[in-house]
């Protein structure tokens, strides 16, 4: 078989393209360029034909023009009404890049210092300066395009002839594969084949062309093969049979009864979701998602009953010992008192250690709470039936499946994420689990009131902290990290502290980065004890430990986060009954932007909102936590432009669930499309 017309050839190393030696091929690795398809993404950059493309001496006013030019300098005067400014050049003179209404980060990303860029929109001239205000259409990376030469960001010691070269090649010889889309997801299209659309992916003039069918088709495989992937996992996890769980809803009810609130729908429903997968006989593998103080941990202890209850013994894993703590006392108070409960901690002595672990194995422990320490070798349960692992939103698809992997056949694993995200990303996140989520707050929860200060007037603050604490409340004040430069004027959370210390005697403690585990812990109980009045810290205090008696939050340089982090910090307060406060800090008078970013927090409390808002002010990658949750990056794919195809892509995974279809044609796809190794016995 003439292997050119199978789709492994673009599997095949990139030594069996011409012209590419062990140098080259070795230089492209480096890019995690591996074989022959991952070149296909190598696209050229921003098509500038000549007679497009200006210098900017020669930019006519008033017209759209395309120049390629090298941003020197932000301004972000960050006053009302004065519009962010990027100061960028060309050999032959200088323009404004003006924006309104753009969020720095996404400009900083979209002009880089230093880096050459295509821009065009309307030129217009303005203080003896030309000036380009919201530039349309931007590459990221670029330079010119001489006539049929195509210019690629160039990875170092690769010429731009070697890449015309090979690339040309490459798009000469692509195998012949056969549709895998069926006729009515083709039609959304124009019937478009793969080859044609890889082929026009690479002609010059339709860079930028994202609405093209080409374009969007291309992006749809993208979507789709994630997507069919994680149901694939999703439904070989759920195929796996397991010990039905047998246990009486009574005494979960007696449980309830006797908290001192009643459950939300959204917790009885999600509990019920939960409830029924015990009792299957198909492995649950399932995610609870619920905004910070949606009550999730109770969900999961009612679970964790239940599951004790059939004779079954239960794991929680938290993320600090703190928190497995926190989940344990819960347990301890609310559980009747004949079930067996135990915290391993890190700083149990080496013999009460092995003592729990001795009882693990001789079933005299019926649920166990720990950090991940719980998922060591040597801690080995005789039945165990259900893992929860709470706050797990650093999980990555495989190292979930990892985990249900190595729990045993007859258990069942409950993964709780307080990260709402938007709608569009949930497939492409979390698709590989069957998902519960928490909507709705508890009814007594009172919305977090919101402010912004700025921060000369500091004294204001302190008054207002001053007021709480007479009033017997406790105070978080965060300081954010020290993350980009120095020069950067971050606050210093030392100095801060050093500075509450005068106001407030004795009230104030410091947690950073530097503080060790034990050190950390020991401030936190203080703080839980209401042993002192102030928290000052970098950004991380732990997601989802409940200090009930601090009400107010202080976030400096607020600026500096996106909106689900804000909403996420504004959740650590909020979770009593008190009425709580959130203050956000800035250096100067607010932009535009930046109001409207503080008013959609101010107007919800709902993070899935939030979520979507930052999503579309930040971009994809950067919503809080996934650039480490090792999600796949889309390679054209851009869930805000692309939602449609989201959808899209979603629906046809759903009718491809049911009606059981065959997904042997999707082969290629999922083997070219590099998430092969996750699921490599489906195919
Ligand atoms: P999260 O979902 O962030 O893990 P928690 O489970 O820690 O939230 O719950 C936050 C707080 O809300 C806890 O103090 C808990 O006791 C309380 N809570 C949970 N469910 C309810 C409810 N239905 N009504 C009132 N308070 C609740
Ligand atoms: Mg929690």
């Amino acid at each position: 078989m003439d292997i050119k017309r199978n789709y492994e050839y673009l599997l095949s190393e990139l030594k069996s393209i011409k012209g590419v030696g062990l140098k080259t091929s070795n230089l492209l690795k480096r890019k995690k360029i591996n074989s022959i398809f991952d070149l296909l993404w190598k696209l050229p950059k921003s098509y500038t034909d000549r007679s497009l493309s200006s210098k900017i001496k020669d930019l006519k006013i008033d017209e759209v023009q395309t120049i390629t030019i090298i941003p020197q300098k932000y301004s972000f005067p960050r006053v009302r009404n004065l519009p962010n400014r990027v100061l960028c050049k060309d050999e032959t003179g200088e323009i404004d890049c003006v924006f309104f209404n753009s969020y720095e980060g996404y400009i900083r990303k979209i002009l880089p210092i230093g880096k050459e860029v295509t821009i065009s929109g309307k030129i217009k001239y303005f203080r003896n300066k030309y000036q380009l205000t919201n530039p349309k259409y931007i590459s990221e990376d670029s330079s010119i395009i001489k006539q049929k030469h195509n210019s690629y960001s160039l990875t170092e010691g690769i010429s731009e002839k070697v890449y015309n070269k090979i690339i040309f090649q490459i798009i000469k010889n692509l195998p012949k594969i056969d549709e895998w889309h069926s006729k009515d997801i083709l039609k959304n299209f124009g019937n478009i084949g793969w080859n044609d659309a890889i082929k026009k992916l690479h002609e010059p003039e339709n860079i930028g062309k994202f609405k093209e069918n080409f374009y969007q088709r291309l992006a749809f495989d993208e979507i789709f093969s994630t997507f069919l992937v994680n149901s694939e996992i999703r439904k070989k996890i759920k195929k796996i049979k397991k010990t039905k769980k047998k246990f009486d809803a009574k005494k979960q009810s007696e449980i309830v009864s006797k908290l001192d609130f009643s459950l939300t729908n959204d917790q009885t429903k999600t509990l019920n979701e939960i409830n029924e997968d015990l009792c299957s006989d198909n492995k649950m593998f399932r995610l609870l998602q619920g905004d910070v103080g949606s009550g999730k941990t109770i969900v999961a202890l009612l679970s964790a009953f239940n599951t004790i209850s059939s004779d079954f013994q239960v794991a929680v894993m938290a993320p600090t010992e703190i928190l497995a703590r926190q989940h344990f006392l819960l347990a301890k108070k609310i559980y009747p008192k004949n079930i067996k409960i135990e915290l391993l901690s890190g700083k149990s002595s080496y013999k009460d250690k092995k003592k729990i672990l001795n009882k693990l194995i001789k079933k005299e422990i019926d649920i166990i709470f720990g950090t991940h320490a719980l998922f060591q070798k040597k801690v080995e349960f005789k039945k165990l039936g259900l893992i929860i692992i709470d706050e797990q939103h650093k999980f990555g698809v495989s190292q979930r499946k990892k985990l249900s992997d190595k729990a045993g056949k007859d258990c069942d694993v409950l993964l709780m994420t307080a990260t709402p995200i938007p709608r569009t990303l949930t497939m492409t996140i979390y698709g590989d689990m069957d998902l519960s989520i928490i909507r709705e707050k508890p009814s007594n929860r009172k919305p977090v009131k919101t402010y912004s200060k700025i921060e000369s007037k500091i004294e204001d603050v302190i008054k207002f902290i001053k007021k709480e604490i007479r009033l017997g409340n406790q105070i978080f004040w965060v300081c954010p990290l020290i993350e980009e430069s120095k020069k950067i004027d971050h606050s210093s959370a030392v100095k801060k502290s050093e500075y509450l210390k005068k106001i407030f005697p004795n009230e104030v403690f410091l947690l950073h980065g530097k503080t060790t585990i034990e050190e950390k812990d020991k401030i936190l109980n203080k703080f839980l004890r209401n042993e002192f009045k102030i928290l000052v810290s970098t950004t991380i205090i732990e997601v989802g430990i409940d200090f009930p008696n601090a009400n107010v939050i202080i976030i400096e340089n607020a600026n500096k986060f996106g909106l689900s982090q804000l909403h996420q910090l504004r959740g650590r307060v909020g979770r009593g009954n008190k009425e709580s406060s959130c203050v956000l800090m800035f250096k100067s008078n607010l932009s535009e932007n930046a109001k409207k970013r503080i008013n959609i927090l101010k107007d919800s409390n709902d993070g899935f909102k939030i979520s979507e808002e930052d999503m579309k002010l930040r971009g994809f990658g950067d919503i809080l936590g996934f650039k480490q949750s090792g999600i796949k990056n889309f390679k054209l794919a851009d869930p805000i432009h692309n939602h449609n195809l989201f959808i899209l892509a979603e629906k046809e995974i759903k009718r491809i669930e049911n009606e059981k279809e065959d997904i042997g044609r999707f082969k290629p796809l999922i083997k070219l499309y590099d998430r092969a190794d996750i699921i490599n016995d489906i195919a």
